[in-house]
């Protein structure tokens, strides 16, 4: 896996000053722009026995062969268990995976972190996403950024980064990665094989990755969703009963990016997430005040933060759709933040 294309003036920069490079490296950005396989192949990158003159990886070497299988014995991931690979003892329980980096899994690498390296190179530990860490692995993780092993590299990579420990954020070198410009975006999407580019990379708030993802099934239901509650007979209890086994994050996610271009369309014209949907839109705004559409957008944001867990999906969905039926009937009035 390479940097891609979007990035590689930036890894290059990263990759000339290899032998100088500082103990700990944040990689931050918006989700879904390639920030993982950037640090990733600057793992790679640190690792490889015989890199090129450029500094990248050879992706012939020993240390490349491992990396390829994900067995190096000096490179570490930590990311949490829910985005590990599927483990046979899943099927055994009816626990979740955990959303979190624990403190067990930052003081597992201790060992790792303090013998030297199995092939008299550099270490690595690759820590994905960042933000994950919960409180106590944080700090568990501080005290390796503070007393920083030789020759061991951090790459952590975060969404949210300002989500970090201040004390944390401060020990790293921050790489802002940006997104791609449109026109490369909607490129590499078309070399993918993704028949509208420009519409996936637009539902995707330009976060090429999150676009790839998008499928039949998915523009099919979303599209269903985006007529339910567009219709002027919009029936809010009518809507959740047929949602029931959709994902409530996924729905939150339609209604946040749908509330944003109402907003947008009534000060600008213009659409940013649905341009699909756009006359749709332009005609539901007009009968909108402005205020409370942005009002209701905020909330929709706040919501974000409980929909991974909320207690009863159902009630939760009722919630959502009668506060947007209070907003086309113009009698929003937000809950308690
Ligand atoms: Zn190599």
């Amino acid at each position: 896996m390479m940097a891609y294309p979007w990035h590689q003036a930036h890894f290059e920069s990263l990759l000339e000053r290899k032998q100088r490079l500082p103990h700990a490296l944040l990689m931050r950005g918006t989700q879904g722009i390639g920030k993982l396989a950037f640090a990733e192949a600057l793992g790679r990158a640190l690792l490889c026995e015989r890199p090129d003159a450029g500094g990248r990886a050879c992706g012939r070497c020993t240390a490349c062969g491992w990396m390829e299988q994900g067995s190096h014995p000096d490179f570490r991931r930590l990311e949490p268990e829910a985005l590990a690979e599927p483990r046979e003892a899943e099927q055994e329980s009816d626990k979740k995976p955990s959303q979190e980096i624990k403190v067990e899994q930052v003081r597992a690498i201790a060992g790792f972190i303090n013998v030297t390296s199995h092939r008299g190179g550099a270490k690595v530990v690759l820590i994905h996403p960042a933000e994950a860490l919960n409180i106590n692995a944080a700090n568990a993780l501080l005290k390796n950024l503070e007393e920083p092993p030789p020759r061991t590299t951090f790459l952590l990579v975060a969404h949210r980064w300002h989500q970090l420990l201040p004390t944390v954020k401060s020990r790293c070198q921050h790489v802002a990665l940006p997104p791609p410009p449109a026109g490369m975006a909607q490129d590499w999407l078309g070399q993918q094989g993704l028949r509208e580019p420009g519409l996936a990379l637009a539902q995707a708030g330009g976060a090429p990755l999150l676009a790839v993802r998008f499928d039949e099934e998915y523009w099919r239901e979303r599209g269903q969703f985006l007529k339910a509650i567009a219709g002027p007979e919009f029936d809010a209890l009518g809507v959740a009963e047929r949602m029931r086994d959709q994902e409530p994050a996924l729905l939150l996610g339609w209604l946040q990016k749908w509330s944003f271009d109402l907003a947008f369309s009534k000060v600008t014209g213009a659409v940013r997430y649905n341009p699909d949907f756009a006359p749709t839109i332009a005609a539901v705004a007009a009968g909108l005040d402005l205020l409370e559409t942005l009002r209701f957008h905020r909330y929709m944001v706040r919501m974000q933060r409980s929909v991974s867990h909320p207690l009863n999906a159902r009630l939760f969905l009722e919630q959502l759709l009668l506060t947007y039926s209070a907003l086309l009937n113009r009698r929003f009035e937000p809950l308690a933040a």
